[in-house]
């Protein structure tokens, strides 16, 4: 990706040296996410154009200078298939890291795909090859998690791990997910299996919400095909005339924001995870939806790496969530202009990438 709004260009990279704790991954699979739709459009401050997106992906260990462990401790080997936590050079050292415990908002923290780049080498997964530098967090797949699962979930399922921690989901909880992206799809299937009593979602257009249904949603609403209003009465004639006891915006809407704080119970929790990038403020009655309605509202941003295993262990536990079927088609790299305009238009849920296909 040369600059925002540039046609992506295919260019040829020499084979990376392996420095002393480094690997390089043969990719079988990354993909097209929102995030990468927002790099398009220039939309994220301080990206250091040109990129190779693509920043969650899955292989297979190319070649490893050794030698080198797992984030569960065990060693890796040639011909493992493997996936890595894209986040990498958090430092460990600052205020963020050590004082607040906020790893997610340490000033050295690095992204392939995103903060990384392609001026430095195989830093993204729209390549062939991705150069997996030393420290980078690398996991085995598990022999029972497909590419297609691991890839289908992708960075939506990384972040609803931690948003499900965040939200503090309890079993028996009433839940309203904003939106029906990888994010929102990931947070459904994930608070069914934490044991929520009811599921709402609002999105379109009505194949994600079919999907969202197949995650675990009770009561899938269309957001165009409804009134605000609407919404508001349904899911109180749901909820003991009370609302929701969680919401989760995965939305990237401001006017989401606004209904959400009606959505949810007083008492509630409302996680805030969508707006990964600027959409102009949300305008909110302090009084009616924070402070008299005892409210508490929490921000989510990005994952860390304990949200990577546990999400490549709940692929392991819960085969039978459709993951793959979030990801609906497979582009080679010569498509990945019409992948990001089908991706930016909204007509498919997720756009992957197999970069040996022809
Ligand atoms: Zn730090
Ligand atoms: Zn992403």
């Amino acid at each position: 990706m040369p600059a925002p709004r540039q046609p992506i260009e295919i260019r040829e990279f020499p084979r990376p040296d392996l420095a002393p704790g480094a690997a390089l991954l043969r990719t079988r699979r990354s993909e097209v996410c929102g995030t990468d739709v927002h790099l398009w459009h220039g939309r994220l401050s301080g990206v250091p154009y040109p990129i190779i997106p693509g920043h969650v992906s899955a292989g297979v260990l190319d070649s490893i200078h050794g030698p080198i462990a797992g984030l569960d401790g065990a060693e890796l080997r040639e011909g493992d298939r493997a996936v890595f936590f894209d986040v990498h050079r958090t430092c460990g050292q600052c205020r963020a890291c050590t004082v607040h415990r906020t790893p997610t908002r340490c000033p050295s923290r690095r992204v392939y795909g995103i903060t990384d780049s392609a001026a430095e080498g195989l830093y993204g997964g729209w390549a062939q090859h991705i150069y997996l530098e030393p420290g980078v967090g690398i996991a085995r797949l598990p022999d029972a998690v497909s590419v297609e699962d691991y890839i289908g979930g992708g960075c939506g399922l990384l972040t609803a791990v931690h948003i499900r921690e965040r939200a503090a989901i309890a079993p028996g909880d009433s839940v309203l997910v904003q939106g029906v992206g990888a994010v929102g799809l990931c947070a459904i299937a994930l608070c069914r299996i934490a044991g929520a009593s009811s599921i709402f979602a609002i999105g379109d257009p009505a194949p994600r919400l079919e999907l969202a249904r197949r995650m675990g949603a009770d009561h899938a609403l269309s957001l165009a095909g409804t009134t605000v209003s609407e919404r508001l009465q349904m899911v109180r004639d749901l909820t003991n005339g009370e609302g929701v006891d969680v919401v989760i915006e995965a939305a990237g809407s401001a006017r989401a924001v606004e209904e959400g704080v009606t959505l949810v119970r007083d008492g509630g929790r409302y996680v805030i995870a969508g707006h990964y990038t600027d959409v102009g403020p949300s305008s909110i009655n302090a009084h009616h939806h924070i402070n008299r309605k005892h409210l508490e509202i929490r921000g989510c941003w990005g994952s860390e790496s304990r949200h990577f295993l546990e999400a490549i262990q709940i692929l392991e536990e819960h085969g039978s969530v459709p993951w793959r079927d979030i990801g609906a088609r497979t582009y080679p790299l010569s498509a990945l202009n019409e992948a990001l305009a089908d991706a930016e238009a909204m007509r498919i849920t997720k756009a992957l990438v197999d970069p040996w296909a022809g």
